[in-house]
Parts: C-alpha cells; structure tokens; sequence
C-alpha cells in the first residue's frame, strides 16, 4: 500500500521539497507498514511558506467576497467530486473506517469552504449614528494565519481552518499533525485546480518545533490550534508573547447525561457514537456517561448487547464499523488507561482487549471498552483517553448530576438526554460546556459555531462566529460638521 505525495510540502500554488528536514514515516494503523515519507519542514521551507502567504495576501483581500467565495466554492465541489479517493487516502492514513471517511471527512471539509465561501458576502461591519455624524465599522483580514492540526479528523480540520480564513481574505501556512501529513497536501492541490491564487494555502510538514517556528514568525498574524490542551498552553503562550490573537479548539472529557425518561435506544445510540466513532478519538466524546440509577440496568443491558455488534475489521471493507487507533503511541496509551481503570476499582465490562484480526495483526485495534462502577475521582473519569473507552456513571438527581458533570477542567461539550422539554433546557442552561446536545451527540453541523470554555479552549470554529476570528475590527469616525476646537 503506498500513498507517498509528489513531496512533502505545497508552497505558492506547487509542490516543494527540502530533504534536508528530518524523515517523517508515515503508518498506515491497520497494519503498521509504512504508506509514504515526508520531510519535516527546515527554517528555509517555513521561511519560503510565510513569504509566499504574506505576498499572496494583499491582492486577494481586495477581491469581493462574492469572488472569493466562488473560488472556496469550486473547491468544495472539487472535494465532493474527490470524496471517494479523499476517503480512501484519509483511511489509508489514520486508520479510521471507511464507511466513516466517506461521510465524515472530506465532506465536512466542502461543507465549511461551501458555507464560508457564501457567508462571506453577508459578514459586514455596522453603521453607528453619531447624531449627525456617524461612525462605521470594518471587517478586516488579519494578514498571514496559521492552521495547526491535530491527526483524527486532519482534512476536515483544513477545511474548518482554511475556509473562514480564505473567505475573509487572509491567507494561510497550514500544519498538519506529522502522523497524518497527507490530505491537507491534497486539498491544496485542490484549491489551486479551483482557482485560487498561488500563495494563499500553503502546506508545510513537521512536528511541534515547526508549529512553534510558525507561531512565533513575525509575518504570522494570527494562529488556530487543534491539539491537545498541554499543546494549547504552550501555543497560547508564544502567542501571547507576540500578542497575536489565537483560537485553541482542545481536548474535553464531556458529560452525557441520561435521565429515566430519556428515549432508551436513541441515549444508547448517542452514548456508542459519543464514544467509539473514529475508534473514540474526538475531542467532543461523551466518555462520561451518567446513567440514572433506575435506568441502569436497562441501559447497561441494552448498550452491551450493541456494543457486541460493532465489526471491527479492515477499515477498507465498506462493512467495518471501528479500525483500529492512529499509531502505536494512541495504542499504548489507551491500553495504560485500561489498566488504569482496572487498577482505580472500576469493572471492566465489555471489551478492552486488543484483537489480533488475520492480516491485519500488526494493526493498533482495541476493542470498544466499557467500563462500570466509575466514580467521579478515577483517573478515567478524570482525563482525556482518546480512545474507545466509555465510562458509565450512575445519578439519582438533576443537581447532583450536574454538580459532577461540570466537576472537570474541561468544557468542550456536552449531552442531555430527557424526554422532558424543560428539564432539556434547564440543564443545558447549567453546563459549562461550549457545545452542547440535546437528545443527540457530536453533530456538528457548520451552521453550528463549535468551540470549548475552561480548558478545552476558546475562540469558535464554524458559522459566523469563525469569520469574527480570522477578521479586525476598524472602527471610522466621519465627522459631518466642522471641527470643534480650543485651539
Ligand atoms: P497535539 O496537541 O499533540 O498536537 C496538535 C498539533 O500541534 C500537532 O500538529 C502538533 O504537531 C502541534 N504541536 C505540538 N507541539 C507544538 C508546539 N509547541 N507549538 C506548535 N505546535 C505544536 O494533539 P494530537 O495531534 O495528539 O491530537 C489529539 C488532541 O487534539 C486531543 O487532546 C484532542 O482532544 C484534541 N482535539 C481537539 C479538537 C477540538 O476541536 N477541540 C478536535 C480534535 C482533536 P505534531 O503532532 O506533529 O508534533
């Protein structure tokens, strides 16, 4: 299997390669054999990608939004018209199944250039009456941005980072993470096939050092994360040091709250994809899981019987539900954490092993796990796994339940199941979480603003809310009258 690019980086509108920077391997997670190799990005490669977004940048700024919008549209359809060879490679590099791929991926990517490359238009500054005068504001592009991003969803994080910030005239040095280097190469050829001037989405390889050289460049006006939260500290800070605004879309540890009214299936529905779609690894999961006592059972039963029907297998096979987790590091981690769990007194329920499927034997798969008898102070509880790992809590009423669920560092997301329109409300209204769910889990839709509080970050992704960070306010005063002065 080979999935090797042209080279290793996508500067002004073409391919570039520095074989000088470190190897990077890249792993295909199914069967551990190595798919392509890319260069990390030297201080000259990072150089040349700045220089080509800062000479890029002004000229597209000055083009309407309506122009720029349809060029960020054809790319979209591009990436439809990709999806299936977008999906495949996207598999091919992170191990997720198929059947995930196809809908998940490349598609949330076209829906962001699509939603942004239209909402552009109508995203103005205001007029302010002075009384007789008036005052108005702009909306401005910031300059240079830079993309950093983490290696679950890594062409659908491009896409949600590149289309607020091409629409609004900005343009950017994107950063894949260097386990998944391979589809934001693909979405730049892309751009370029659908018009967009050489220079404004640029590609460079590398691990934390070129993140950090990137956010630290004195051209780079602005900088949007998606890592973990020990990466967002560190980013944040050298941000902060130059005063450039940053957006940090970090790791949660979300509750998902099931009350006894709650539609059975449809909680169990959501508690399953909250916490083994793309084999657990997103930051949104409900790994929490808080069962009202007198559901518990009922729910126990049922999820576990579900849970035995999940197919793990070849990612390829359009039949697999989980592949397996992104790179042996993931592996060993979320192995440790099930120890963890164990050696804490939880009860193992379901799952936790790591299945040798034939062919595939070399392959990071873990078994969706379920683990019972959680309390709130168990380390599983506590801290992010990202893996396919679900912990079961049991309540017995709605201030408790809340109480604990907002007892984290964490504020990314956040669920509720009830059947009970006002309880719904009431609780999302008490959670601190950024994006919360009612009767369903993780949709995400780009209409949708999508974002952490406390750790988990801040600053929004999707709808308007993104094109207000990848933008400045200038405010103008015009003074109709004459000019009042002592002087
Ligand atoms: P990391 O935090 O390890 O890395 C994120 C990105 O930051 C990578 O590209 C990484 O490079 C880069 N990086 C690392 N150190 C630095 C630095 N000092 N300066 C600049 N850049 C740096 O996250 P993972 O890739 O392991 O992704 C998993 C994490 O991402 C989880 O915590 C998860 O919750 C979070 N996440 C959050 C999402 C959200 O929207 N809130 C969505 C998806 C994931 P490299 O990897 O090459 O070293």
């Amino acid at each position: 299997m080979r999935a090797q690019p042209k080279a290793s980086h996508y500067i002004n509108g073409r391919y570039v390669e520095d074989e000088q920077g470190e190897v990077i391997e890249v792993v295909y997670p199914a069967t551990g054999e190595i798919i392509a190799r890319v260069h990390s990005a030297t201080p000259n490669i990072v150089e040349l990608a700045v220089e080509a977004a800062r000479a890029a940048q002004p000229t597209w700024a000055r083009l309407k939004p309506v122009e720029r919008g349809r060029i960020l549209r054809r790319a979209a359809d591009l990436l439809l018209e990709h999806n299936e060879e977008l999906a495949k490679l996207e598999t091919l590099n992170t191990g997720k199944a198929l059947q995930e791929t196809l809908v998940a991926d490349a598609p949330s990517a076209a829906e962001a250039l699509e939603f942004f490359g239209g909402a552009v238009a109508a995203f103005n500054g205001e007029q302010v009456e002075l009384g007789g005068s008036f005052g108005y504001t702009r909306r401005e592009p910031l300059g240079v941005c830079v993309g950093i991003g983490a290696w679950n969803y890594p062409i659908q994080i491009a896409g949600w980072k590149s289309g607020p910030a091409l629409a609004m005239g900005n343009a950017m040095v994107f950063k894949p993470s260097e386990v998944t280097p391979l589809s934001a190469l693909r979405l730049a050829e892309i751009f370029t096939e659908a018009g967009l001037p050489d220079g404004l989405f640029n590609v460079v390889q590398g691990l934390g050092d070129v993140g950090a050289s990137l956010v630290a460049h004195p051209e780079v006006a602005k900088v949007s994360l998606t890592g973990s939260v020990e990466t967002g500290k560190k980013v944040q800070a050298l941000a902060g040091g130059e005063m450039k605004p940053a957006t940090m879309e970090l790791g949660g540890k979300s509750p998902l709250i099931v009350f006894d009214d709650a539609d059975l299936e449809n909680a169990i529905g959501g508690a399953m994809l909250g916490n083994f779609y793309s084999t657990g690894q997103i930051c949104s999961n409900g790994t929490r899981v808080f069962v009202q006592s007198s559901i518990y059972e009922r729910f126990l039963s049922r999820l576990t019987e579900r849970t035995s029907a999940i197919r793990l297998g070849d990612p390829l096979d359009p039949e697999t539900h989980l592949g397996p987790l992104i790179s042996k590091a993931q592996y060993d981690k979320v192995l440790r954490y099930i120890e963890i769990g164990r050696e804490d007194g939880a009860t193992l329920h379901h799952g936790g092993g790591t299945p040798r499927l034939q062919g595939l034997e070399d392959g990071f798969y873990v078994e969706p796990t379920i683990f019972t008898d959680v309390t709130d102070r168990m380390r599983i509880a506590r801290e992010e796994i990202f893996g396919p790992v679900m912990s079961v809590l049991t309540f017995d009423d709605e201030d408790e339940v809340v109480e604990r669920a907002n007892d984290t560092p964490f504020g990314l997301a956040a669920g509720v199941f009830t059947q009970n329109l006002a309880r719904a409300h009431r609780v999302i209204g008490a959670l601190k979480a950024g994006t919360c769910w009612i009767n369903t889990y993780n949709l995400t839709p780009v209409e949708l603003p999508f974002g952490g509080v406390k750790q988990s970050g801040f600053g929004r992704e999707n709808a308007m809310a993104a094109l207000a960070h990848y933008s400045q306010v200038k405010s103008v005063y015009v003074e109709m009258g004459d000019v009042e002065s002592p002087y």
